[in-house]
């Protein structure tokens, strides 16, 4: 018997990489999944095809799973639609959603046109955006609670150079995700958001050469299939890095710096750099992506 029996998942960009092993994953574990990917390029570019998620399904099918291709794009508001239309028409409901797709164009921000702002904002948060909406309502018509996971990247949570686009976008889906995660309570939705590290075309020129299976993206999968459990209805608005069999909760912290009384005189600045120069010494260690 499989952890996911008789529950349907939609997962984007799942023709290759990360998304891929997830649906393969969630296919093992019983779900019944709709395999969505255009096929483009690894920058966004070219026409796409149906050949990647096309092979997916095969794959999914042919190890007794149950799959269905689309070929839609996440920047489309009728294609999200479609998309999760296709759950409902094939397999009678959705349950899982699994914003996955994603594209690269990495420049300093020096060099970085508005071409490339606006084609890796536009499929990273508006395709999240666009995909969690048009299963959002269906989720809430279904009214059996569901599972969305959205993928961020430390690269928005952290930083990393030359991606300013790609950042304020991933960071703009953890916001998201914080918001809908409180609004999903009431309809036993959750929503966590994935930070992974793995060696997929999208890294392959970013990590060292060697690391193809240790951070294999089937070492990711597990805890996104795991989130997507009844086991895991009550985790909900969290954060997690997963790369190389390593699962770390990225949390918040808070620190004091000065606190008077609101019917005080407001902050000098003497007074608020003064606590400021007191408090720097305390603060928590600026993050960065090697720290992980
Ligand atoms: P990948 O290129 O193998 O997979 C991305 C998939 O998304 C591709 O198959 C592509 O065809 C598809 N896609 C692109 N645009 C699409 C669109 N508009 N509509 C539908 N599908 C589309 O890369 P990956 O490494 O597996 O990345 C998967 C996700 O994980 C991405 O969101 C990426 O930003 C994120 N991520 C990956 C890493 C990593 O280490 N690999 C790190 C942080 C975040």
């Amino acid at each position: 018997m499989g952890r996911l029996d008789g529950k349907v998942a939609l997962v984007t960009g799942a023709g290759g990489g990360l998304g891929r092993a997830h649906a393969l994953l969630l296919a093992s574990e019983g779900a019944s999944v709709v395999v969505n990917d255009l096929g483009g390029a690894r920058d966004g570019s070219g026409d796409g095809s149906s050949a990647m998620a096309d092979q997916v399904v095969q794959e999914i099918v042919q190890a007794g799973g149950q799959a269905v291709a689309d070929y839609g794009s996440v920047t489309s508001e009728d294609d999200a639609k479609a998309m999760v239309n296709a759950a409902f028409m094939h397999f009678g409901r959705l349950d899982i959603v699994i914003n996955n797709a994603g594209i690269l164009r990495d420049k300093s921000f020096k060099n970085m046109t508005n071409e490339m702002w606006d084609i890796v904002v536009e499929v990273h948060l508006r395709g999240t955006y666009l995909v969690t909406k048009a299963a959002w309502d269906r989720l809430i018509e279904q009214n059996q609670g569901g599972r969305i996971i959205m993928t961020s990247s430390t690269s928005g949570l952290i930083g990393n150079f030359g991606q300013t686009n790609y950042g304020a976008a991933k960071a703009g889906i953890a916001g998201f995700m914080r918001v809908l995660a409180l609004e999903g309570v009431k309809y036993g939705i959750t929503v966590n958001v994935l930070a992974p590290a793995a060696w997929s075309r999208l890294t392959e020129d970013i990590m060292q050469s060697g690391v193809e299976e240790r951070l294999a993206p089937e070492r990711v999968s597990p805890a996104v299939a795991w989130l997507c459990t009844d086991e895991a209805k009550d985790v909900t608005g969290r954060q997690f890095f997963v790369g190389g069999n390593r699962v770390v909760l990225l949390s918040w912290q808070t620190t004091e710096i000065a606190d008077k009384d609101a019917d005080d005189a407001p902050w000098t600045l003497d007074e608020i750099g003064a606590a400021m120069q007191e408090s720097i010494g305390t603060w928590p260690r600026l993050l960065r992506p090697m720290d992980l």
